[in-house]
């Protein structure tokens, strides 16, 4: 109320000066009225265009928030309001910078007495064998099998570097190999292409994608001579597209699934226009795990002349098993026509060390859009293919080992068991009848959430018994990415599933301590901008 009055009356204030202002200076005001028909006209228009890009409704928040903040008083109590939202995420991930974390080199070095102190604090991190979403794809414990050969593959060529090509010719054949077997699983194969797609290792799904859609962007600025690139990727697209829009300068839309939860090719079609470079399908994608309909976005893209990337990430390494498998799984590789680009992340069900993904191209055309030349630098001619110069050649080696030391046979196994133990994670969930699961899941994701109880609570009760999973919005809901650290704890974690909704029913309203009310409040809040200074606020404290 206060601050309404006060509003109203700055205002007149406001008014009264500006009316005494132009009684005394009438001429001027007559020479000031066509800069200022200018400001208003260039004023009318930003507004226009941001209604345009971002409707109505938030365009109208943003200008209240925006100003609200002139009001005196209220932005220092939004930043205050903002600092305890960051103080309790951060308490909650463990994350604060500082409490004793060293800043300056130890005068004397501890040689090797250093691996003791390492072991010490890896003793102090959290459990996750077995109870997180995703995160670690290799099965079984991480002193013996497949996690001690890797280990053992990458110590062997820890200090190899690809960038020097003509000293590590074994990592650059490695390279050169684990993207032709990743290309032969997605269709490399197949006559209909002549053997033309190509690729290069990167640092993980990221990379992957931003660099897919740098080379996308240049190579329709060639092609077509777009020079204002526009994309158009499903709402449930990886966030790494919206890093490469802003990293690239590239107007970004990010449109409606449809009810299955998959990208909606019709409302893709309505945003294409001249500038468009790129749009993009997911098999699977992160949040629910649905494979979007390639075939579909193939012939859109193939009937505008435009990129499509399919985003592999996850899929990569289950897909091709699944489908030899007999699994219902459609079409998502080279062989669809129109896909011109894809991302394959081996550091996930390739079961690789982190840090190696594969980006796939059509073919060397589209390829040499991603390669950097510089010929004037006195430090000589220079050409490197990714984001990185120097790379880890010991990542590289590590992914070479773990392909060829499962083969098709073992990530046939694999596949089957991850395949089978997300069936059984469905049909828990699906018995608790609090509980429903988000579309059909393709593969390995299972998404869930309620109509009944507040989800975010029952992710804190979850968490609480060790779990990690991972939160999701628009619907509220969480998920589980099955992989082969969940095969012998499938009941386990349907219990705890179960016994969490149960102490969620039993304790209606906020369960104090978790996340779940700043997630759900998160959710609701209009003003967008303000969640993401949130995050960013959080970020820059964490690290
Ligand atoms: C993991 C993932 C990415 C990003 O990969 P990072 O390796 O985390 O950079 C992109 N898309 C999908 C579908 C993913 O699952």
């Amino acid at each position: 109320m206060e601050s309404l009055q006060f509003l109203e009356s700055s205002a007149n204030q406001l008014r009264a000066y500006a009316n005494s202002f132009l009684s005394r200076y009438e001429p001027l005001a007559l020479f000031l009225a066509f800069p200022f028909s200018l400001v208003v006209g260039w004023f009318l228009q930003s507004v226009g265009h941001s209604v345009h890009e971002k409707g109505l409704k938030t365009t109208v928040l943003g200008f209240i928030m925006c100003s609200i903040k002139f009001v005196p008083g209220v932005k220092n109590y939004i930043d205050a309001e903002k600092k305890k939202v960051v103080d309790k995420l951060q308490s909650n991930s463990k994350s604060k910078r500082g409490n004793g974390w060293r800043t300056e080199l130890p005068v004397v070095g501890l040689g090797v007495g250093v691996l003791e102190k390492m072991r010490e604090d890896k003793r102090n991190d959290v459990v996750w064998q077995g109870k997180c979403s995703g995160t670690v794809y290799i099965g079984g414990s991480e002193t013996e099998g497949h996690f001690s050969l890797i280990n053992e593959a990458c110590s062997m060529f820890a200090h190899t570097n690809p960038l020097h090509m003509d000293v590590f010719h074994s990592v650059v054949k490695f390279e050169a190999e684990v993207v032709a077997m990743t290309a032969a699983l997605m269709g490399s194969q197949e006559k209909s292409y002549g053997g033309q797609i190509c690729g290069n290792m990167t640092s993980g799904g990221t990379e992957s994608i931003l660099l897919a859609v740098k080379s996308s962007r240049d190579f329709m600025k060639a092609r077509k001579g777009i020079v204002r690139p526009e994309m158009i990727i499903p709402q449930s697209a990886h966030s790494a597209y919206d890093k490469a829009a802003q990293y690239f300068n590239i107007k970004l839309w990010r449109v409606p699934v449809n009810t299955e939860f998959q990208a909606d090719t019709a409302s893709i079609r309505r945003y294409v226009n001249k500038n468009t470079i790129l749009i993009v399908g997911s098999a699977p994608g992160f949040p629910h795990g649905i494979i979007d309909p390639i075939e579909e976005l193939g012939k859109l893209a193939l009937s505008y002349d435009i990129c499509l990337h399919v985003d592999l990430c996850l899929g990569g390494f289950v897909l091709p098993f699944a489908s030899k498998l007999g699994y219902p799984i459609p079409l998502f590789d080279f062989t669809v026509q129109g896909v011109t680009s894809m991302s394959v992340d081996v550091h996930k069900y390739g079961l690789a060390p982190k840090g190696t993904s594969v980006v796939l191209y059509k073919n060397h055309e589209i390829r040499k859009h991603q390669f950097v030349a510089v010929t004037e630098w006195t430090g000589g001619l220079y050409v490197s293919p990714t984001i990185a110069g120097s790379r880890p050649g010991n990542l590289i080696a590590g992914a070479w080992a773990a392909m060829m030391a499962i083969g098709l046979e073992g990530y046939l196994e694999n596949t089957r068991e991850i395949m089978e133990a997300s069936k059984r994670i469905q049909r828990g969930v699906q018995n608790i009848h609090e509980l429903s699961i988000i579309g059909r899941p393709d593969m390995t994701i299972v998404a869930f959430g309620s109509n009944v109880l507040d989800i975010f609570e029952v992710n804190d009760i979850m968490s609480s018994k060790g779990w990690h999973l991972n939160a999701l919005q628009k619907p509220n809901s969480i998920h589980i990415c099955v992989t082969l650290q969940h095969v012998p704890v499938v009941d386990d974690f349907l219990k705890d599933l179960k016994e969490s909704v149960q102490t969620v029913k039993d304790n209606p309203g906020p369960i104090s301590g978790g996340l779940a009310p700043i997630y759900g409040a998160a959710g609701k809040m209009p003003d967008r901008a303000m969640v993401g200074e949130l995050l960013i606020d959080f970020m820059d404290n964490s690290c």
